[in-house]
This record gives structure tokens, sequence and C-alpha cells, in this order.
């Protein structure tokens, strides 16, 4: 059969699975949750040629599936980034496999986004079905939601057909069953971070937009990151280096890698191709030194992170450590000072205070967020430099 025919869909519909029965759908499911690591288009590739390789073994798809799901983590990356499957399977299977990886690798490399990146990126003209949207009530207050044909949006003040939005220009007023007046808009990245589900407590766009000026984020950087948490952090480096640069990131929690693929691709509607994550603990992260631009950190125990993110730092390169409390800010500074490997140190916070602007009142807000976390930047010297920054003495 050829490929092109044989092609997996990653989309299997409810209950059902291109393998069959209830037992191989839960080994599916495993597998789109690997998947989830990888760009769809990839896996699906991956999945055709590997089943394609294992019939040719005479292996069913369902004994090479689970052969695949029950590998251990270290093994299961080795296999699908490298190509080295481990000895329990098959020689022929390993050469092939490993062929085709190369193959692959080759493609990857290729920093040209794909048509439909660009569309996710540039949405402009009439709302479409299955988009998110933004809804602004007369007091300001934000609603972001789906589009689904045939569906309603529904809230305090009324409700709103979706497919009386569907179609719409961003900007218009709609009127709700009870007639309040709605805003409908695209939501911005910042929108969506605020209402995006959540399990760790994720960086605010306050602090992540001051993260991405002072960290000097740029198109095609290439950066490390940990923890990826609910991936809210993630997002926004995404923007920044955009798709021709290269994210990579450290996560402990396997659970919190799933919630943080879905947040990324509910955003994007796809899963981009330069963002690699990798279910491990940073501080037995194998990096390559020297390699990353910049490293971001948000971990409870920044010094858990800082020795591999200051292997990876190129000399010029920045670290940022971001963390809600004194003594982990104290720890990092500590830690950077006695590496003797950073320079322009900077600690800092950001306060963000609104005001209200309405007739004569022209004053600030009365509240305010106060304290979400301290942000610390630094500069990796050259190996073998000797300072020692006066500022703080
Ligand atoms: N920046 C994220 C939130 C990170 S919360 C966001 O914006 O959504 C901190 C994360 O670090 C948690 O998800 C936690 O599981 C992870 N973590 C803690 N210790 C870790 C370690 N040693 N290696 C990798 N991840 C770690």
């Amino acid at each position: 059969m050829k490929d092109q025919e044989r092609r997996l869909t990653l989309e299997p519909t409810e209950g059902s699975s291109p393998v069959g029965t209830a037992d191989e759908a839960v080994v599916w499911k495993e597998l789109l949750y690997e998947a989830g690591r990888r760009s769809r288009v990839e896996v699906e590739i991956f999945l055709t040629a590997f089943l394609g390789a294992c019939q040719a073994q005479g292996w069913s798809d369902l004994t090479a599936l689970r052969r695949l799901v029950g590998l251990e983590d270290p093994d299961l990356y080795r296999a699908i980034l490298t190509g080295n499957l481990p000895e329990s399977f098959p020689e022929a299977l390993r050469t092939a496999w490993s062929a085709f990886v190369r193959r692959w690798s080759a493609r990857r490399d290729d920093p040209t986004p794909s048509a439909s990146d660009l569309a996710a990126l540039q949405r402009t003209g009439p709302l479409q079905a299955g988009e998110w949207v933004l809804l602004i009530d007369a007091k300001g207050r934000h609603y972001l939601t789906r589009l689904e044909p045939g569906q309603n949006f529904t809230f305090h003040l009324g409700s709103v057909p979706m497919d009386a939005i569907i179609g719409q220009t961003e900007g218009t007023a709609l009127r709700s069953s009870k007639g309040h007046v709605l805003l409908v808009f695209r939501p911005t990245l910042r929108d969506y971070l605020l209402h995006m589900p959540r399990h760790a407590q994720v960086v605010y766009p306050k602090d992540s937009a001051i993260m991405a000026m002072w960290g000097d984020l740029y198109p095609g950087a290439r950066v490390l990151e940990s923890g990826l948490g609910s991936g809210a952090l993630a997002m926004v480096i995404l923007r920044a280096i955009g798709p021709t640069g290269r994210l990579v990131s450290y996560e402990i929690r396997a659970d919190f890698i799933r919630r943080a693929v879905r947040n990324i691709e509910r955003w994007l509607g796809y899963i981009p191709e330069n963002h690699e994550i990798h279910n491990e603990d940073i501080a037995r992260a194998q990096v390559e030194p020297g390699s990353f631009d910049r490293a971001f950190l948000d971990l409870p125990t920044p010094t858990d992170g800082l020795p591999v993110a200051t292997g990876a730092l190129r000399p010029g390169g920045i670290l940022v450590s971001i963390s809600p409390t004194v003594p982990q800010v104290q720890e990092t500074v500590e830690w950077l000072r006695a590496s003797n490997l950073y320079g322009s140190i900077e600690v800092l916070e950001v306060l963000v205070r609104p005001w209200n602007v309405k007739g004569h009142s022209v004053r600030p807000a009365h509240f305010m967020v106060a304290h979400t976390a301290f942000i610390v930047v630094a500069r990796r010297l050259r190996p073998g430099q000797s300072f020692v920054d006066d500022v703080y003495i």
C-alpha cells in the first residue's frame, strides 16, 4: 500500500482508534500524548513510517505500538529524536527507522514556516467558526470563548448566538438577548494567558513582557526554559523567537506537560515544531555547552536549574530567572556571583498601576496587583574572566 493511503490521522473519533479495540485505544491515547511534544504532521509521518516498517517485519500495528509506548521515557525520546530504537526491536526495523529519522531532521532544520503557521499567527478578516474570541461587556468584563456553529454564548446578562458572531468583523458591538452590549475582538496573547486553564502559577503578562525585553528575545534565538508549567511563559518566548527560533523546555511533571501542550495548541491552532519538551529534571539535563542564546528559569528552587542553564549559555547569552520570594532571589544572585561566570546582574520587580480616567476623576485605580514575582537578569561571561560586580557591595 502506498504511504499516502496508509497515512494515519491523529484525530481518531471518540471510542475508535486506527487499530480497533478499547485496549488499543488506550495505547493510542498514550501515543497521542507523546505526539503532543512534536508537531502533529511530523508524528503522523512518524507513525505511518514506523508502522509501515513494523508490518514489513510481520508485526501487527498493536504489537508495534505497545512496544513503543512500553519504552522507558529516555528510550522513547532517543528513538523519536535520534532514531536509535533499543535492541528489543528487530535490526531491520532499527536500520529503517534511523534512516527515516535522519531525513526527518534535515526537514526539521528547514526554517521556512509553513503557510498554516503563518495563517494562525496573522488572523485577520471576518471571524471564523473554531476561532477564539474575546467578548467585553459595558463594565469592561472579559469573556473568552470559542466560536462553535449552532451554539450560544451565555453569560449573566443574557446570551448571543455564536452564528451571529461568526462572519463578523472584529470591533463589532453585539446585543445580548437581554439587550446588553458586547464588543467582540480576537483575543490578544495577554487575554489568552490570563484566561487559559493552568496548573502551576503562571508568569503574568506584566512580568513576561519585561522578561522578553530584558532577556532580549529575538527572531531565531535558541532558548532553554525550565519549568514549562502551564506553558504561559513558553508562549511568550515562542512568539518572540518566531518560527526560526528554537525553544527547549524541561519540566519534571508529565501531567503539566500535557496541559501546557494543550494550552499552546489551543492558542496557536497547531503544535509548533520548534518547541522541544523534555519530561526531565533540569538538573539532570544533558545540554550541549554554549548551544543556547538565552535561558529562562521559573523554578521553585532556581539553583536546581542554574548549573545546566549556565553550561548551556554561550558567552554574552542572557539568563532570566523569575521567583516569587526574596530567599529565592537571594540564593539565585549569590549563586550567580559565586560562579564567577556572570556579569551585569540585575534584580527588579514590575509594578503596573492602572489608571481611572472618567470626566474629572483622573487618578490611579483603587486596586492593583501588588506582587507577583521578582526577576533576575544576568549576562554570561566568557569562561576564565575575573569580574566582581561592586554594585551591591
Ligand atoms: N513558567 C511557567 C510556570 C512554571 S511553575 C508558566 O508560565 O506557565 C514551575 C514549574 O517548574 C512547575 O511546573 C514544576 O513542576 C517545574 N519544576 C520544578 N522543579 C523542576 C525541576 N527540577 N526540573 C524541571 N521542572 C521543574
